[in-house]
């Protein structure tokens, strides 16, 4: 199904994102993570892509799997990095191919020395896709800018652009302050940009691993989870409760606010997914409504 399609049906949407193995792991080894991921019932499962397209047939294996195994629809990912025309034109031939509907079109994150090929921006492939099959195309934005524009102005406007070039949905990067992300969405409403905005939450389960995404996207941490990580840095079990915990109460508010849909950035714990979404299925439950 295409995700234009899920997002007219019901409010709100939730999906969640894998990545494929490492290229010395078999490809297999995700598959007992989607077994477990199923029975969550997600409206639509993301499948991340290498930079530089290191997974790229295994994404489109996977998200394959995910259409004509599972029945689950898949999101593909695809970066402008080390892409051309062509190779463009044969993913999206193979990606059709298999049924898959959906595209998640994003530059990538320039690895050092990296060249882009015939797509500069994620914008250009959104463009490129739309015009060249009858995908529907999701684009990322940035609810605290993304780390390499100068101002949020800035970054705003080519948020705009990137909607004017056909981006049927909008997933966030992670972030943990909702007040930040409802500021910015109200803010995005206000120029008029009314694609259907999905909250990307990420589930702390280390502090190594929240080092590592706060370096990467710069997301701002707050005081509480400053708290959380301090007092339990030496505790690998509490500090992963606390982080479903507080990525609990964090969607428990989003859905409060009315939000189009949670991605939830499962880094392949399929156990927390699982844990989050029982912790929410009752609210998510009673108010997820049909669209009419
Ligand atoms: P763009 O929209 O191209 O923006 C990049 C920068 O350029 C921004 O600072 C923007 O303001 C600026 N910009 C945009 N257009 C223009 C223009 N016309 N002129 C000048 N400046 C411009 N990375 C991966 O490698 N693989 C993945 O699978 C992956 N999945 C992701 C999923 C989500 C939901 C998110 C939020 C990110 C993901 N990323 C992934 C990371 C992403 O590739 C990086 O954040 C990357 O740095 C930006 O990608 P983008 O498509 O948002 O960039």
């Amino acid at each position: 199904m295409k995700i234009s399609q899920i997002f007219e049906q019901c409010k709100p949407v939730i999906s969640f994102e894998i990545f494929p193995p490492k290229q010395t792991t078999s490809i297999e080894s995700i598959y007992s993570t989607i077994d477990a991921l199923a029975p969550l019932s997600p409206d639509f499962i993301s499948v991340t892509y290498g930079a530089g397209g290191t997974t790229r047939g295994n994404t489109v294996q996977i998200a394959s799997v995910l259409q004509n195994r599972y029945n689950i629809t898949p999101l593909a990912h695809l970066t402008c990095v080390g892409a051309t025309r062509d190779s463009m034109s044969q993913i999206l031939k193979e990606l059709e191919d298999e049924g898959v509907e959906n595209i998640l079109a994003l530059r990538g994150d320039l690895p050092e020395g990296a060249i882009l090929g015939d797509f500069n921006y994620g914008s250009d492939l959104v463009s490129y896709i739309k015009q060249n099959g009858k995908f529907d195309v999701a684009a990322a934005c940035y609810p605290e800018k993304h780390i390499e524009a100068l101002t949020m102005e800035e970054d705003l406007a080519r948020l705009r652009h990137k909607t004017a070039c056909g981006t049927d949905v909008l997933i966030s990067q992670l972030f943990f302050d909702n007040e930040v992300f409802y500021k910015w969405r109200d803010y995005v409403r206000s120029m008029g940009i009314h694609t259907p905005i999905v909250a990307g939450i990420m589930p702390i389960t280390s502090a190594k691993q929240l080092k590592r995404m706060v370096t990467l996207c710069g997301a701002s941490i707050p005081v509480t989870i400053q708290g959380l990580v301090k007092a339990y840095h030496h505790n690998a079990q509490a500090l992963k409760e606390a982080g479903i915990a507080y990525a609990t109460m964090q969607i428990i508010d989003l859905l409060a606010s009315g939000v189009d849909g949670i991605h939830l950035y499962t880094m392949n714990q399929a156990d927390i997914a699982k844990r989050i979404m029982e912790n929410i299925r009752g609210i998510n439950y009673a108010v997820k409504t049909k669209r009419v």
